[in-house]
């Protein structure tokens, strides 16, 4: 496993790749790893016959200096983890090395798909990530990146950034993992007290008894007992119940629909999401 930190060796590397007619997998992270992250990996290193993986905490894509600040860097840590998995880390020593000389941001015309939800409460989020995952594209080439479907309206919009661009890489959308208590592993979650880690529990719970019991309620009704059950625990900014392609608002629950229930709140101060899938039957 080679750990590089420029973009020359990163080019280098994967003109390698290319010259042997590899497949090359690609995951973008920001790092402070877990198996959330390792999950995706492994699918990379199934389905392709290298994979690299980036470890890159993107200025861009933050709308609070502070939370910038305080993400996890765990850059060695991060490496014991993938030895034996990946094939290439590239975590790059400066912003240069992503970006070039200067940041310049691209306007991506989404078609409202990043107006909602994270967009609606993270203003310029998409656009950073957009921008730098098609800067990671053009330097990585790969065939094949995966996503988290933790993330899920960033993998709609990566799916779309892609089709933008005209990049021909299949995106691969990979389950979300979680902790036996229900949490969705994070890397915020190493922000968390051991308490505030119990008590964020309840989001899953909470999501997890919409998709049980939505036939027996109106969208707004189980919207009502759902957000009930995670106040006081946790601070919410939103749970929303959405169309899982148009990502459009729902006010029914619609036979054949899938719907994608998606929550954002805070907890010892720290920012979590999560979201559950199901289809209308
Ligand atoms: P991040 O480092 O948070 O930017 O995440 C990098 C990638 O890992 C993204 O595609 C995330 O969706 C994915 N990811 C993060 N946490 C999980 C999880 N618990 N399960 C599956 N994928 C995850």
């Amino acid at each position: 496993m080679d750990l590089l930190h420029t973009s020359t060796e990163l080019k280098q590397k994967i003109q390698t790749f290319k010259s042997a007619n590899q497949t090359i997998g690609f995951v973008p992270t920001m790092g402070a790893l877990h198996h959330g992250h390792l999950s995706l990996v492994k699918q990379a290193k199934e389905k392709c016959d290298v994979v690299v993986v980036s470890i890159y905490v993107n200025p861009t894509q933050f709308n609070q200096a502070s939370d910038l600040e305080k993400y996890p860097r765990t850059i060695e840590a991060d490496a014991k983890l993938l030895a034996g998995y990946c094939d290439v880390i590239f975590n790059p020593i400066d912003n240069k090395e992503v970006y070039g000389e200067e940041i310049v941001l691209k306007e991506y015309d989404f078609e409202g798909l990043d107006s909602a939800l994270e967009g609606a409460f993270r203003p310029g989020h998409f656009k950073g990530m957009a921008n730098v995952v098609s800067q990671l594209f053009r330097l990585v080439e790969p065939t094949h990146a995966f996503f988290g479907l933790k993330d899920y309206q960033q993998y709609v919009l990566v799916k779309k950034m892609v089709e933008i661009d005209g990049f021909d890489i299949e995106i691969v959308g990979c389950s979300i993992i979680r902790e036996e208590s229900g949490l969705a592993m994070s890397s915020r979650n190493m922000r968390l007290t051991e308490n505030g880690k119990k008590g964020a529990a309840v989001i899953h719970y909470a999501m997890n008894y919409c998709k049980q019991f939505y036939s027996y309620y109106s969208v707004e009704e189980l919207k009502t007992r759902a957000v009930y059950m995670i106040d006081g625990i946790l601070d919410v900014e939103y749970l929303e119940f959405r169309d899982a392609q148009t990502l459009q608002e729902i006010n029914a629950f619609k036979k054949g629909q899938t719907i994608f229930l998606s929550f954002a709140g805070f907890i010892d101060e720290v920012r979590l999401i999560d979201n559950i899938r199901f289809e209308v039957i």
